[in-house]
């Protein structure tokens, strides 16, 4: 037996391991379990090449649990250490400055461990004593048992050791005995050893009989040793792949929406399986379910550095060995690796939709409801993704059609040109709440959108900024009357005089309903004699800044200006009309400041005033009638704006009407 001390250069590594590696204590099962799959790789590879000449046998990497020793050990099979590798490897960890280094980076134990290959040492977290039982797969080698108690102090000695390969058992410190519960085990080793590449067994298969659990012979493996992304796109049918998507996330019910197997070799290594799944109206909510490999072994699913934000949304794998890991996140973002990877993995995405619009546009434009929000979001935020996604982004009409932007616009592009020579986009948000006005769009001729999502105000601004011309303009159906949307020659006009039209804003002015939150104007606009006599409008440019103000921070001026309207008075309706037939005549007198020209003054304006009184006309509505309440309460129902008491008191005076 000989005795020595661990050579590191800083004293003790031990309280640093114990003290500032408490946050992830967990991952000491990853590191163990990564070696016993590298010394067992390592052994196939020996074997391959024709360097081992032995038997292989069962290479399962064992996870075993002795409650009454309160023991944890990770048994594998693989090319085991001599006594001198066990020198090299473990004893002599030969790295300086470690507390310098540990006290900066203390909240991050991963950094730590990778940058130490610190990984075997990671057992003294959770356990007081380790042994090492190892034999290697030399001939004439012999096994070596070795031990340490959390302090620099380790003994060797020679044992015997029938299998080839290493035990690694840990002591588990009394404070840390959830390592002990198969549970705990368990839910660890499918958390990081879901797809590791040599099978790991813990314990043995259960199954049911007669009401009691019992065991089975079979081993109890947790891992796919072969994952879909590990293997050729040839080799595998959409089926595998949906079934893959279920395995990396057995909660999930819904199928995926689409897949894009990721394999590059240069100039950086990684391969991986991205999906669409089908996105709920809120962005948020399945975000971080990328999960993030190296060489099989999982690392994290924050990915949020690595992948472009929008396409944090999708789920999948990624496995790269050329992703920094010990680097804190925000290194990450600099890292010319990782931008290229991101760079790829965008290009990737949009080929791949580009590809599918293509080869099967019915199943394509099946599908854009779901995928819709995703697309958006790439557009908005990364130009690239723009670019390429435009030749495949949709709008849908109301009548359930869909278009890319260009295809639309050679659609409409005859009957929506204004007189300036814009062309017109109309579109509503609510079908049936603005019925009407898409009812009077249809009746000319003009196509509407449809365009509800949450994204959709966002694309729709983005779309109006890019075009070249500047000459494209989205526009609420119901912002205005569609003869002023799109304005084809001199508007119609009628035939009274600004006198009486002010007459007849002002009666109504006085009966509407106003607050804080709400705000009216009326006008008077000379729309068809067969459009409603009153009916609401609401300044496009106003309502869309208010609707990014809910989504978006920063225009939170804009979210608290009041909702305002526009109630516009059809002058050409029979009933307007009538309205204006009773209005009573007044002259009234008004002083006015009267400017005149003075030429026989001398004074240096030529000019003097005075206050004059001149006779006004006047019209007047009366207030009370009924009418002008049952006007405005129909264009307020039809815009869905009344509510509550003004409601029923409509419903009321309807009733008594009749
Ligand atoms: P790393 O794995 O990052 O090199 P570790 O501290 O985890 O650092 O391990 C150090 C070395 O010890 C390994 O590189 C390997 O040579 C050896 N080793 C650890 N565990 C085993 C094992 N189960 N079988 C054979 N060799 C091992």
């Amino acid at each position: 037996m000989s005795k020595g001390n661990i050579g590191v250069t800083s004293n003790n590594i031990f309280p640093v391991i114990k003290k500032f590696l408490y946050s992830d204590h967990e991952i000491f099962l990853r590191e163990l379990i990564s070696n016993a799959v590298d010394a067992t790789q390592k052994l196939k590879t020996l074997a391959s090449v024709g360097d081992f000449k032995g038997e292989l046998g069962d290479l399962t990497v064992r996870v075993l649990i002795d409650k009454d020793k309160k023991t944890l050990t990770v048994r594998d099979r693989g090319i085991g250490m001599t006594a001198d590798e066990v020198n090299k490897y473990i004893n002599e960890i030969a790295f300086s400055g470690a507390e310098e280094f540990v006290n900066k980076y203390k909240d991050k134990a991963e950094a730590i461990i990778g940058h130490f290959g610190l990984g075997f040492y990671s057992a003294f977290m959770v356990a007081k004593k380790v042994e090492i039982f190892t034999l290697s797969y030399a001939e004439d080698a012999k096994a070596v048992h070795w031990s340490c108690e959390g302090n620099p102090e380790y003994t060797m000695e020679d044992t015997v050791k029938a299998d080839r390969g290493t035990d690694i058992v840990l002591h588990i410190d009394d404070e840390f005995t959830q390592y002990l519960e198969d549970a705990t085990i368990e839910n660890l080793l499918r958390k990081y050893c879901k797809f590791l590449p040599v099978e790991i067994a813990f314990g043995k298969k259960k199954d049911w009989k007669d009401g009691k659990q019992v065991e089975l012979d079979e081993d109890n493996i947790i891992n796919d040793v072969n994952p879909a992304w590990t293997r050729k796109p040839t080799e595998l049918t959409d089926e595998d792949y949906d079934k893959f998507y279920h395995e990396l996330y057995p909660m999930q019910m819904e199928e995926p929406l689409f897949h894009i197997h990721l394999n590059v070799d240069y100039p950086f290594h990684l391969t991986g399986i991205l999906y669409f799944p089908k996105i709920k109206n809120n962005l948020d909510v399945h975000r971080n379910k990328i999960q993030l490999y190296c060489n099989q072994v999982y690392v994290t699913d924050e990915v949020e550095n690595i992948v472009p934000e929008y396409l944090t949304l999708l789920h999948g794998v990624i496995d790269s060995p050329d992703i920094p890991l010990n680097v804190s996140r925000s290194y990450l973002q600099s890292d010319n690796n990782v931008k290229k990877i991101s760079g790829y993995i965008t290009k990737k995405v949009a080929d791949k939709l580009a590809e599918l619009f293509k080869a099967d546009r019915e199943n394509f434009e099946k599908k854009w409801d779901d995928v819709k929000m995703f697309i958006q979001f790439g557009m908005l935020t990364d130009e690239k993704f723009y670019e390429k996604a435009i030749g495949f982004a949709l709008l849908k009409n109301l009548d359930g059609k869909y278009f890319t932007l260009d295809e639309y616009k050679a659609k409409v592009k005859e009957a929506q040109t204004d007189k300036d020579g814009n062309l017109v986009l109309l579109y509503a948000q609510d079908p049936d709440a603005s019925y009407s006005y898409i009812q009077r769009a249809k009746e000319k001729g003009y196509d509407v959108l449809l365009m509800n999502g949450e994204l959709d105000v966002h694309a729709m601004s983005q779309f109006e900024q890019k075009a070249e011309d500047y000459k494209l303009r989205f526009v609420r159906v119901d912002s205005d009357i569609i003869e002023n949307i799109i304005k084809k020659e001199e508007a119609a006009k009628d035939n009274y005089s600004a006198e009486q039209k002010e007459g007849l804003r002002k009666a109504f002015e006085s009966i509407l309903p106003e607050s804080e939150k709400l705000k009216y104007t009326v006008t008077c606009e000379a729309a068809s004699a067969d459009a409603l006599p009153v009916f609401i409008t609401q300044n496009e440019f106003m309502r869309r800044m208010k609707d990014m103000a809910a989504h978006q921070q920063g225009l939170s001026f804009y979210g608290q200006m009041p909702d305002s309207y526009t109630l516009v008075l059809n002058t050409n309706h029979p009933l307007i009309q009538a309205l204006v037939a009773k209005m009573t005549e007044e002259q009234v007198e008004e002083k006015v400041e009267k400017k005149e020209e003075n030429p026989t003054s001398n004074s240096e304006s030529g000019q003097t005033s005075n206050n004059e009184v001149v006779l006004k006309t006047v019209y007047r509505l009366d207030g009370e009638d009924e009418r002008l309440h049952q006007l405005t309460d129909i264009a307020l129902l039809a815009s869905g704006l009344l509510k509550g008491e003004a409601l029923a008191k409509f419903v009321n005076r309807s009733v008594e009407l009749l």
